[in-house]
Order: C-alpha cells, then structure tokens, then sequence
C-alpha cells in the first residue's frame, strides 16, 4: 500500500515538520500487521512529497487470525490486502503520522493549522462502485479527483475494468484535514475488510469526522460502512450527528448552503477561498476579526458559525451590499447572545477610520482588484500603518488563471468592476512592499486547483506582525 502526500506550499520541505518526519531519512515502523516505511522521494524548496509504504504481512494476519477462524483457503495468503489501500492504511496513518493526524506540529503550528495545497496518491483503492463513489466521498469535501482504473492484467486490454483505481486528491487544506478524511474514508471504500469494528470505532468515527461529517451528503453510507452495516452502532452514531446538527440552527443552514454547493457538482471556488481565510485565522487565534468590503455577507455568515470569534465586523462602501448582508445574517432575528458579535458599518478603506482598529485579524476578500490603482497607496497606508491588526489576510484573482475559464474572452477581467488583476508576480511585489515597509512578514498561498504552469485562480497573501 502506497499512500504519498505532496506539497508546494513554500518551503515545500516544512511538509517534514508537520509529518514529524525527517526528509533526509527513510524510517521504519513495526505494526502489528507489518511494517510501514516513511520516505521522501522528492524533497525541496518548492516541492516536497512524503511516501507512506506499508508492508502487509498476509501470514502473520492468517497467524492472528485463524485462532478463530476455521477459514484455511488460500485466499487467507495470496489476496489484494498488501496492495489495496484499506483500514490497514488507516491504521497505518494514525500510528506513523500520529501528531499530524491531530492537527499539531511542535514545529510549525501555524502551518498546522493552515490551509495549503496538498495532493494525496493512493496506488489502489478497491472500488466496486467505480469512479461515481470516489467522487461523492471526495468532492463535497473540497477536492478535485482524478482517477485511473488499473487495468486486470495490461497482457490481456480485452478483459473487463478491473474494480481498482489509482487516486490523486488535490486540495488546499489544512493537512489534519487531509489525514482525517482519508482515515475515515478508506475503510469506507474498503468496504469488505475493515474488521475492526467495536464501540471504540464509533468513537473514533465521531472524533475524526468532526466539523465534516455531519454535513456530508454521503453520511449514511459513510457511517454505515465505516460501522461495517452494525446497525446499532450506526444508528447511535447517526442519531448523535444529527443531534449536532439540531442544536444548532446555523449549522443546519450551513448544511444546506453545503448541499447546494454539492448540487453543482463542485466546492465553488468562493467557499474554498473562505475555508482557506477561515483555517488562517484560525490558526492565529484571532478573536475580534474586521472583514473589509464584506460585500454580503457570506463570510461573516461563516465566521458567525464557524468560530467562536467574539466579535465579528463587516464594513463595506455600499449601502446596499450591507441591506443585504443583514438579511442574510438575519440580524433582526439573532438571539441576542449572536447578535453582539456581530456589526456592520458603512465605510471607505481608503479613509483612516477609528472604526478599524483594535482587532486580531483583518481580512479582504477580492476586494483590492475593486480600488482604483491611484488609492491602493492610501488603502495601505489605512490598514498597514492606521489600523495595524497583528495579521491581515488579503486574497485576489490570479489573472494568469483567466486562460482557464472558458466563458471569458482573453484580456477581459472577470468582474466589471475589477480595476486590474493580477498576475503572481504582480501580487507578490505588491505584498512583499508592503510588508518592507510596514513591518509585517508575509506568506503567499494560492487557493484552488493548483495548475503548474500558471498557478491557482486566487491568491492570498497573510501578513503577520
Ligand atoms: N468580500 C466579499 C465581497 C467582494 S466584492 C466577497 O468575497 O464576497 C468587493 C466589495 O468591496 C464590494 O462589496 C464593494 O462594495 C467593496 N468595496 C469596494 N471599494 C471599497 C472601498 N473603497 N471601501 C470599502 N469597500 C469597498
């Protein structure tokens, strides 16, 4: 079984700090089924890839095994178990990359805690639904698929598709994320062979499926064959997430904004651009955050379920664009506990306001590409040296990636009120000045599917200080 994770997040080789494990060396784990190996085939500045290889040993589980079991044929020694990616795998993971698995990092914690591009292989999953399942367990949650259908025997092409895939999942995620889903997510495709199923299992399930899979359109058939068809225990644990949904009315509505999102087939690349805002901001802690030209209101509305911030401020120019972020937060209708979190204020970013000062975290989300290139001197000068939050997150198209997007003609702007876009290298300099001169470090990070050539539809820059 081979499972290997690759980043480009620079530098790439951090990817051993999170992992708590050396690129330099090759180690070997004992598992009680085999042993799993950690290497780097690839470890540098700007691409790093970790391999996880476990070495399943058939005989010593026929060994353990048959203490119980009568079962002597010889399927029990020659099998698919040391290829197909299975429990075995998750078992695997959650021994070797425990911490990771976890979301900590001794290291790098706000790296942990930090969505970045991340690409997961996995040789072979045995899918007996075909490619149709892969996608509805991955695509909800924010990855873009690709899978190949190994071929039964390449000698013989005529013969029918095989049930196994080769899998690449491509993500900008924090990687507890990436780790967690696949924990769960294997057994689940594996749907023969996951025999370890007890009360323990269920709550391991609810532990690792937090914050997704209450939420996930696949949730009964997850729960169902992660629980291996028990049918108490998976009625307890569907009864329990969906307790979690009832107790919380913003969460069923965020359930529902989710589903949409799934009915398109895709995590829209505005919800991936939140998530990506969201795990930084989490990562720094922030408790008082100021989203700037909230427009209406969809982040807010994000963080307003998703954190426990304590104060929540959306300001924006347009009149309008604030009526209708307060119809979409139902601020007339808050409990009053919520409703003090929350503020909304008309405002121009381009003006020292008193009303910007004194949070943890400023955001603006494709909002820079809306100022006239005349005002962005002034609009710095506001937030980098008035306002000075200890971290500002700032996210704009990548114009290079407008090639991709098939209803917009070359040289045009994707929005009509766009006053430029721009390329990676534009922002950078932008952001690299910007941080020279007011004191802050910065980390650039793109957000969507990466594509090598010309990099990822949105971009984001986070300055800390
Ligand atoms: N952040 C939102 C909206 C982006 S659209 C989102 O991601 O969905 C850009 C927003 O910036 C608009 O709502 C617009 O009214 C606001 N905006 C443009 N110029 C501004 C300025 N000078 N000051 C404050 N807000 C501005």
């Amino acid at each position: 079984m081979l499972l290997t994770i690759t980043t480009t997040h620079q530098p790439a080789t951090d990817l051993g700090f999170l992992l708590a494990k050396n690129p330099a060396r090759c180690q070997s784990f004992p598992l009680s089924f085999g042993q799993a190996h950690v290497f780097y085939p690839v470890a540098h500045d700007r691409v790093c890839t970790a391999a996880l290889l476990v070495d399943l040993d058939p005989i010593r589980l026929v060994r353990r095994r048959s203490r119980q079991s009568q079962d002597r044929t010889l399927g029990q020694y020659v099998n698919d178990r040391p290829y197909v990616a299975s429990s075995f795998l998750s078992v695997a993971l959650a021994r070797v990359y425990k911490s990771a698995l976890s979301g900590q990092s001794k290291e790098r914690p706000a790296l942990a805690a930090m969505a970045i591009p991340l690409e997961a292989q996995i040789t072979a999953v045995q899918c007996r639904d075909g490619e149709r399942m892969l996608r509805a367990l991955f695509e909800p949650l924010g990855y873009n698929v690709s899978a190949e259908c190994q071929p039964l025997d390449t000698a013989f092409p005529e013969w029918e598709a095989s049930t196994y895939w080769s899998v690449t999942l491509r993500a900008t995620h924090r990687l507890h994320d990436l780790l967690t889903h696949l924990y769960v997510l294997l057994p689940v495709l594996d749907d023969d062979k996951h025999y370890w199923v007890g009360k323990e299992e269920l709550e391991k399930l609810l532990a690792k499926g937090e914050g997704w899979l209450a939420t996930h359109p696949e949730r009964d058939l997850i729960v169902a064959r992660y629980l291996r068809y028990r049918r108490r225990l998976t009625r307890e644990a569907l009864a329990r997430l969906v307790v979690e949904d009832d107790t919380d009315p913003d969460a069923t509505e965020a359930a529902q904004a989710h589903e949409e999102a799934v009915l398109e087939d895709r995590i829209s690349l505005s919800e991936q651009r939140m998530m990506a805002v969201l795990a930084v901001l989490r990562g720094a802690g922030a408790t008082r955050v100021i989203d700037l030209g909230c427009g209406e209101g969809k982040f807010l509305q994000t963080l307003l379920t998703h954190t426990d911030c304590e104060q929540i401020t959306g300001m924006d120019v347009s009149s309008r664009a604030l009526a209708l972020a307060k119809r979409r937060l139902r601020l007339d209708r808050l409990p009053a506990r919520q409703r003090a979190r929350i503020t909304l204020f008309q405002g121009a970013l381009t003006y020292r306001d008193q009303r910007l000062t004194g949070y943890d975290a400023a955001c603006a989300l494709e909002v820079i590409e809306h100022l006239e290139p005349s005002r962005l001197g002034a609009f710095e000068r506001v937030l980098f040296e008035f306002a000075r939050p200890p971290t500002v997150v700032i996210t704009t198209p990548n114009t290079e990636y407008n090639v991709r997007f098939e209803n917009l003609a070359a040289g045009r702007l994707r929005h009509g009120d766009h006053r430029f876009e721009w390329t990676r290298e534009e922002f950078s300099r932008w952001v690299q000045r910007v941080a020279d001169r007011s004191g802050y470090a910065f980390r650039l990070l793109p957000i969507g599917p990466v594509d090598p050539a010309i990099g990822a539809p949105t971009q984001m820059a986070v300055f800390t200080r």
